[in-house]
């Protein structure tokens, strides 16, 4: 079995504790507004084709760099290859090895939860908390979300939230409350990243030939960050 990637970096820092390696995968059912890595939507458009052993080796060679840091798969969205990934992290805790899953916590079954046996954090992105909103910003709707998070609490798994904050569209004050208020009730939140919404990917945009509708969209100012920070530190969140 092969895992379709789109690519990989040695030295994340952004994406988990420590120094990564990570795997962006193949794929996303999400069309979020503002996403980054648009190249990674498609199934086919993978740069990379390899078997978890394959994938492994890459993680070996810079094994002494990532052993206070581990591997993270992101996307796209890495759960559309479970059985790529629960191969890999197998091989990942064999070797002690910290591993990380950056998701949306759109797609969840039987795979996923083997998956999620071996994974020792999720970064989970709760893009929104109102329904609407979030499917304005997404195109799929917030309950299988929900219900990820429903799992996770139930097998107490450690999570990151990460919340993209988009002038116009996820900086509304009670849509902030509501998200705070929302997220401290997760028992097993470590910790909350807050994402200033950013015009970098433009350009991946018009080479993948689809509309931009952010295209006018200004990245958050710092009041506008910090006025967000204060609304969900009142909730006690580990920001
Ligand atoms: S889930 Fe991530 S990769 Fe998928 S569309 Fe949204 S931001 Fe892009």
């Amino acid at each position: 079995m092969k895992g379709f990637i789109h690519s990989f970096e040695s030295f994340g820092t952004k994406d988990g504790p420590g120094i990564r390696f990570i795997f962006f995968m193949q794929g996303c059912p999400l069309r979020c507004l503002y996403c980054h890595n648009p190249d990674t939507w498609s199934a086919k458009n993978h740069a990379f084709e390899m078997t978890p052993e394959e994938a492994f080796k890459e993680v070996l060679k810079v094994k002494a760099f990532i052993r206070n840091g581990g591997v993270t798969v992101s996307g796209g969205e890495p759960l559309l290859q479970p059985d790529f990934i629960l191969e890999l992290f197998k091989l990942c805790k064999e070797n002690g090895i910290h591993t990380a899953i950056d998701t949306s916590g759109y797609l969840l079954n039987d795979k996923i939860k083997a998956v999620l046996e071996y994974t020792d954090l999720v970064l989970l992105d709760i893009k929104h908390i109102d329904p609407d909103k979030y499917k304005t910003l997404t195109s799929k709707p917030l309950e299988p979300t929900l219900h990820f998070i429903d799992y996770l609490t139930e097998i107490k798994k450690p999570i990151w939230v990460r919340y993209v904050l988009v002038p116009g569209y996820s900086d509304g004050e009670k849509d902030l409350h509501k998200w705070g208020k929302f997220v401290s009730t997760i028992p097993t939140v470590e910790r909350v990243d807050l994402l200033p919404f950013h015009q970098m990917a433009m350009h991946k945009w018009e080479q993948i030939g689809t509309a931009y509708q952010l295209k006018n969209t200004p990245a958050p100012t710092k009041e506008e960050i910090d006025r967000a920070e204060n609304i969900l530190k009142t909730y006690q969140l580990p920001l």
